[in-house]
């Protein structure tokens, strides 16, 4: 699909075309054409999906038809947002995307004087992007209407709820228009959000796109910073580790997946590879091993892995951190199925790391790292505990150290002091300088040389003899 053959005006494809974007994202090339012929959504999506030009494309259309003037205190179309930066951010794109449109854009949040913002209300603008305290604030002076709003976007509803913005909301829907379009966007959808979903929006298109926050809060993410160099060792200790079941492993290339496949073997643990130069039988003969678990563990190529269907696959491990930062929310949704818990480790070299910004961007969180000041003698695993839970073919072999460990809690959670996520997180696109200020702290800028030192923070017992 391409933005040309989706229905937009010819003056917004310019635009599109000026940004360097030709390919819509899934969320837009499902929203665009419904959002266009007026229908409401119901976009559950993270940041980072395009969300923003999924609704605001088609705002901008619908507004450039037709040639209504902004009524004088009010606006035509109003977006919610829960932080300045996402109303500025949401606001630049809008100016970016609409540049040949015309269309007059005012931002209204808190924390600056009133001013200039009722200045702009005055004489009023096509899209308003406001945050709902600010908003709140304008109505109460008469220095806001919303009588005449023709559309409604609630950006981050969850993170609008979570900021204590409800009842702003709760007394500004009413004020507008019931005839009108509504765009509902949730990365999550808590029981109240839905709630309110379910009371404004009429017959909406449900989209949802790379569903990360159900995956992630049944799959125990961990993160271990080790040198290229020392992820074999690594890896052969995770593997014999007890409580692996069927392992599938991440590489990045066909020839990285084969070179690791022969490593293992090296080191006495069965596995097979699968990747795109693979016979057909060939692929069947892994897979069948792997299930019955004489080599339960399977080094994959992405594209390979998509065909995979196995339950019961224990752990994730990502040799290599992912090309893109949705593959890695795919890598770790092929454990953790239908119900069960599982655990996902990604292994991150030094040069990796800008990879492993864009999945922390994308899934809102930072990944728990293995903490390399533990105890050595602390266990890395829970065990899964599964009933079908096989050990490696190499997994009797050289590992006197793990039997002794201690285990945690079933079912304990290492991602307890992940960060909560804060405001926009990932949404922001690189080149815009504004998006800065919305970001998650970029701790691992300061990753020091000493991370990965000596196999990286991975205990002692895995690193030595490798
Ligand atoms: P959003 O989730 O809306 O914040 O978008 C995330 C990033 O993707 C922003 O940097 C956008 O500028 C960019 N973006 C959105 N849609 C496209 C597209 N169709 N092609 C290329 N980049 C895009």
């Amino acid at each position: 699909m391409s933005f040309d053959t989706i229905g937009l005006d010819g003056r917004i494809l310019q635009a599109l075309a000026e940004e360097g974007y030709t390919t819509p994202t899934p969320i837009q090339a499902q929203s665009i054409p419904a959002a266009l012929e007026g229908r409401d959504l119901l976009g559950i999506a993270q940041t980072g999906t395009g969300k923003t030009a999924a609704f605001g494309l088609p705002l901008l259309h619908r507004l450039s038809q037709g040639g209504a003037r902004p009524p004088r205190g009010g606006c035509r179309a109003l977006i919610l947002s829960p932080t300045r930066e996402l109303a500025s951010q949401i606001a630049d794109s809008l100016k970016a995307y609409g540049r040949h449109l015309g269309l007059s854009v005012a931002v209204v949040f808190g924390g600056v004087g009133y001013g200039p913002q009722r200045t702009a209300l005055a004489r009023g603008v096509d899209i308003l992007v406001a945050t709902p305290g600010r908003l709140q604030d304008h109505l109460d002076q008469g220095t806001a209407r919303l009588d005449r709003v023709e559309a409604l976007v609630l950006d981050e509803a969850d993170q609008m709820l979570d900021k204590g913005f409800w009842p702003a909301i709760r007394r500004i829907l009413p004020l507008l228009p019931k005839p009108r379009q509504t765009m509902f966007f949730s990365a999550t959808m808590p029981a109240e959000v839905a709630k309110l979903a379910g009371e404004i929006l009429k017959d909406p298109l449900r989209v949802e796109v790379t569903p990360v926050a159900t995956t992630a809060e049944k799959v125990e993410q961990k993160l271990i910073f080790v040198e290229n160099s020392g992820k074999r060792g690594v890896l052969a200790g995770l593997l014999r580790a007890e409580g692996v079941g069927r392992a599938l492993v991440f590489a990045r290339t066909k020839h990285g997946a084969d070179k690791v496949v022969k490593n293992l073997a090296a080191d006495g643990i069965q596995a097979n590879a699968i990747h795109g130069n693979k016979s057909q039988p060939q692929r069947e003969r892994a897979l069948a091993e792997f299930r019955t678990g004489r080599a339960p563990v399977l080094v994959a190529t992405d594209i390979a892995a998509r065909g995979i269907d196995v339950d019961g696959v224990t752990h994730v491990i990502q040799h290599d951190m992912p090309d893109t930062a949705e593959a890695y929310v795919h890598r770790i949704g092929r454990t953790a199925r239908a119900g069960a818990t599982g655990i996902a480790i990604a292994l991150c070299s030094p040069d990796e790391r800008e990879k492993l910004w864009q999945v922390e961007k994308l899934i809102r969180q930072e990944i728990p790292r293995e903490d390399r000041r533990q105890d050595v003698s602390q266990p890395m695993h829970r065990t899964a505990g599964r009933p079908d839970a096989v050990k490696p073919a190499g997994g009797g072999r050289g590992r006197p150290q793990q039997q002794q460990q201690r285990r945690p809690q079933q079912g304990q959670r290492r991602d307890a002091h992940a960060p909560k996520p804060q405001g926009r997180g990932g949404d922001a696109p690189q080149r815009r300088p504004a998006a800065a200020a919305a970001q998650p702290e970029r701790k691992d800028r300061a990753w020091r040389d000493a991370d990965f030192r000596d196999g990286g923070n991975a205990p002692a017992f895995l690193r030595r003899g490798h």
